[in-house]
């Protein structure tokens, strides 16, 4: 049990970080923690004017940042993790207040910013481009990748933190200042991360300009400051399909380039050979973990007909025994959904189920914590066809389960839904995990052999396909949509030869 009151140990955690809140601000909008349903603090938003103020400092900082050199941008980024790493228990604390998760889901949501500053410092010393190949005698050419501009960020609440730092790192090291605007879910987490950073620009000295970092706290419409501003080079913006359908075309509109992490519908498909007990352990981490709330849970799963009668049998007892409850207060696995919406939104697709003949196990509301707080069993759903809910994200711990019998039919299952996130094949067959990881298999970003959908590590590009969006951040060659590249031919001959041999000769 909690020994303080969660809005004193909001207010303590923000502190150890180095920011400060109050409970009570005039006009303040109020931050709900669902691990209890109460208000934890109340923080001012900011107007949309500050958010232009916000653009026009990033846009001041951006003329000095880009002529720091790579490396010792890269050192900044360097004393952040190094903040990170002394802040990790403070700030996945605040990450567990505002978005429910259990201390080792906020630690390790800690752990993936610290990954990807780790990665970014080494990137500060590898933005390299290519030698290419000339036609033409006596000249050279090359690519070269320069700082981009503003990079706007927008994020969702599920993940109040990482996300940020995935674009931050490498926006950071690539020579781009950063303008968050969390979720009004969580901006706490995102003041506590403010906070920490300050601390590393104050140790890294005055390369870093005024503007180099900012947030700003409030709904919608500061995001939509972003998203229009011609002064924002890169939008990259976390959250769902709907959010991706009004950001993209407006950031289009004004030839400005976007980064879409949007919403999932997460398949698994368990074969005849597979390692049930280990697939049984993936698939309820990846549909149950976090409350159902990633976006890469599963949501979706096929299973062969002929070992249905095993394992189906095995994840409704994993489903009838997992605990649920706060976790901060108990060592339950399963926390709270966000608030009363995402509970009534699982409840209408559980209705919609079962209209369509589904079978629900589950899905009830628990009585583990305050009235205001929203604590659901987690539901398995056993459908006779893929229809309906199935084939939409519910932000919910709901997994639908069907049964397969031809390996063609289920890919094409699996393929036929708006999100392309991620996806994972359970089997110790080798035809069927390369048809799963080739060009007729997943269609998703993602594509996992005996793993689960969630969990993915920094050092891959991370993103998905169609509904998704098609954007990517984190590792890989991601850095590259943070850049601009020039490519220059240089000639150092006596003659002007043309290229695909055009003759212009002058007198
Ligand atoms: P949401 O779309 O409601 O909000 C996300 C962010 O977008 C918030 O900061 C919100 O203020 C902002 N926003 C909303 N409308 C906007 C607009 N018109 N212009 C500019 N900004 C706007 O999403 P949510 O409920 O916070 O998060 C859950 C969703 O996010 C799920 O669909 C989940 O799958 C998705 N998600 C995707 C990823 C990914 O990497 N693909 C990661 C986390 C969450």
């Amino acid at each position: 049990m909690l020994t303080e009151p969660l809005s004193a140990l909001t207010a303590r955690t923000l502190q150890a970080c180095g920011a400060t809140t109050s409970l009570d601000v005039a006009g303040g909008m109020e931050v709900v923690s669902p691990l209890t349903g109460e208000t934890v603090a109340s923080v001012t938003p900011q107007s949309a004017a500050d958010a232009e103020a916000a653009v026009s400092r990033a846009a001041v900082a951006f003329r000095h940042w880009r002529m720091v050199p790579g490396p010792r941008r890269g050192e900044l980024v360097r004393l952040f993790a190094e903040e990170l790493r002394a802040s990790k228990e403070d700030l996945g604390r605040m990450v567990s207040i505002e978005a429910g998760k259990s201390p080792s889901e906020g630690a390790g949501e800690v752990q993936e910013m610290i990954d990807i500053c780790d990665f970014a410092v080494g990137l500060s010393r590898q933005l390299y481009g290519l030698t290419i190949a000339t036609e033409r005698p006596g000249h050279r050419m090359m690519e070269t990748w320069h700082p981009l501009g503003v990079v706007g960020i927008i994020t969702a609440f599920n993940f109040p933190c990482a996300p940020w730092c995935w674009n931050a790192a490498l926006a950071l090291v690539c020579g781009d200042p950063v303008v968050w605007k969390p979720s009004e879910k969580t901006p706490l987490t995102a003041l506590a991360c403010q906070a920490v950073f300050e601390r590393a620009v104050e140790r890294f000295g005055d390369d870093a300009p005024e503007g180099l970092s900012q947030v700003l706290v409030g709904g919608p419409a500061l995001g939509e400051v972003l998203t229009d501003s011609p002064s924002v080079a890169l939008i990259s913006a976390t959250g769902s399909t709907r959010m991706g359908r009004i950001v993209g075309p407006r950031v289009a509109e004004r030839f400005g380039r976007c980064i879409l992490e949007l919403g999932g519908n997460n398949a698994g498909i368990v074969c005849p050979s597979a390692d049930l007990d280990m697939a049984l352990r993936a698939i309820a981490f990846g549909a149950m973990g976090t409350a159902g709330q990633r976006c890469t849970t599963m949501r979706r799963l096929f299973v062969h007909e002929n070992i249905y009668d095993q394992i189906v049998p095995a994840l409704q007892k994993a489903y009838a025994s997992v605990s649920v409850g706060n976790p901060l207060e108990t060592q339950a696995l399963v926390g709270p959904l966000i608030d009363g919406a995402a509970f009534e939104a699982m409840q209408d697709a559980l209705g919609e189920a079962r209209a369509l003949g589904g079978r629900v196990h589950g899905g009830a509301r628990e009585s583990v914590g305050p009235e205001s707080a929203f604590y659901v069993k987690p539901a398995l759903v056993e459908m006779p066809e893929q229809a309906g809910p199935v084939l939409r994200e519910t932000f919910a711990p709901i997994l639908y389960v069907m049964t397969y019998s031809d390996f063609d039919d289920v890919l094409e299952a699996h393929n036929a839904v708006g999100g392309g996130l991620s996806s994972s094949i359970f089997t110790t067959d080798l035809r069927e995990m390369e048809l799963f990881l080739s060009a007729r298999g997943s269609d998703c970003g993602i594509a996992n052999v005996n793993i689960g959908t969630s969990g993915a590590e920094i050092g891959g590009a991370f993103g998905g396909e169609k509904e998704t969006g098609g954007g990517r951040e984190s590792g890989s060659d991601a850095w590259r949509a943070y850049m601009r590249r020039a490519t220059n031919t240089i000639n150092y001959s006596r003659e002007l030869p043309l290229a695909q041999g055009v003759v212009f000769d002058i007198d």
